[in-house]
């Protein structure tokens, strides 16, 4: 095994200079959710130029892909997720760029190796992780079938095993009223402006009656037309989300839905109320996967934080996949102060640290891919802690 490792890490070594060089290359052309045209394409090319099997467009989605190299025999297949979507006016802010080539130098450094080992690699490039939800319609498409575990990396400010990820789902809601001068007959209108108002006030007072781990935020979406016209159309959006997606859909998300009728009600207005699309799950967290990303990430000269289960959160996709089969979604620092979606953490995604975390990434997945492959008794485990979770 240690020789596999130097084998693995001198591999990354080799391709480092064309990994950084994608790397910056990503965060200089930045592409949101499901235009991520180029970066999939450059990733999917290196990949195939490595002798990986490309396919592209994969479960309907043109900037997915799944590139694939066979072991020398019979084993598991293990699956490396690439993300690469940007955020709108705010660039790699989330530091997709860093997911898409620690992913993708796992890949490079295992293809090597492949001839020796068992199993399947897989290298998935999963699009529109921000708000699009590419790992829940590939599921969906049945690009995770046959897989066995499914592994990546997220940069962070920590160095951590995994990310306690909430269940997430929002409304979009829209309230109808009717229109009418604001000062020469209001009491003809209806005001869709206050049902929004005793919406937000409704979500206020059900904050103190639900669990501590709940967080509900929103937004108004349109506020009315003009100040001297009782608005005829107010809408809003709000997301609620929770550590428990049980909670989340059988308690909650019922009584939010009444309180959005309830306002309706108070004013005499309309609701229409618009569900999320995509709901995205909590995370599955599978012990054994962690354990592998600690010593691998410990042999890199990273030092672990324990995981608390009190710092704060988001949500992610790989929640979806993490209820399906075993899943990991590890951290590794590229700063030690800079949050996700703030323009310090995009520059830290293209930094020397940056730099240096896809290289350490790409060593760690490549290492606990090769453990997976090669080790039936580690595989059983991680089968183990996802059936008995
Ligand atoms: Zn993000
Ligand atoms: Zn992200």
């Amino acid at each position: 095994m240690t020789d596999l490792h130097a084998r693995i890490d001198a591999h990354v070594r080799r391709e480092a200079d064309a990994l950084l060089e994608l790397s910056h290359r990503i965060h200089a052309h930045p592409e949101v959710a499901f235009q991520e045209m180029q970066a999939s394409r450059w990733l999917a090319d290196a990949l195939e130029a490595r002798g990986f099997a490309v396919e592209r467009g994969v479960g309907g989605l043109p900037t997915a892909f799944r590139a694939t190299l066979d072991g020398s025999a019979a084993g598991p297949t293990v699956a490396i997720l690439c993300e690469y979507d940007a955020l709108p006016g705010l660039g790699h802010a989330c530091g997709h760029n860093v997911i898409a080539t620690v992913g993708a130098g796992a890949g490079f450094a295992l293809a090597p190796l492949m001839h020796d080992l068992p199993g399947r690699l897989v290298v998935l490039g999963t699009p529109a992780e921000e708000g699009g939800g590419g790992k829940v319609l590939l599921l969906d498409a049945g690009a995770f079938e046959e897989i066995d575990a499914a592994i990546m990396i997220h940069p962070a400010s920590v160095n951590q095993a995994a990310m306690p990820l909430l269940a997430s789902t929002h409304w979009d809601v829209t309230f109808h009223g009717r229109p009418a001068h604001a000062a020469m007959a209001p009491h003809l209108g209806v005001n869709a402006l206050d049902a929004v108002r005793l919406a937000f006030a409704g979500v206020d007072a059900l904050r103190q009656q639900v669990r501590p781990d709940v967080r509900i935020h929103g937004i108004v979406t349109h506020g009315g037309d003009a100040s001297n016209v009782i608005p005829e159309r107010a809408s809003m959006r709000l997301v609620a989300r929770s550590a428990d997606g049980a909670y989340l859909q059988g308690e909650l998300a019922p009584r939010l839905e009444r309180l959005f009728e309830g306002a309706a009600l108070m004013t005499g207005a309309r609701a229409e109320v618009v569900p999320a699309p995509i709901r995205y799950r909590e995370m599955r967290f599978n012990r054994p996967l962690e354990a592998a990303f600690a010593r691998h990430a410990e042999r890199r000269g990273r030092r672990l934080l324990p995981l608390d289960p009190n710092t704060g959160t988001g949500s992610s996709d790989i929640g979806n996949v993490s209820q399906a089969l075993p899943s990991l979604h590890g951290q590794l620092a590229i700063d030690d102060a800079a949050l996700p979606h703030t323009a310090a953490f995009a520059e830290a995604a293209r930094s020397a640290r940056g730099d240096a975390t896809v290289l350490d990434g790409a060593a760690v997945l490549a290492g606990i891919a090769a453990e997976l492959l090669t080790d039936p008794a580690r595989m059983a485990e991680v089968r183990a802690a996802f059936e008995g979770t």
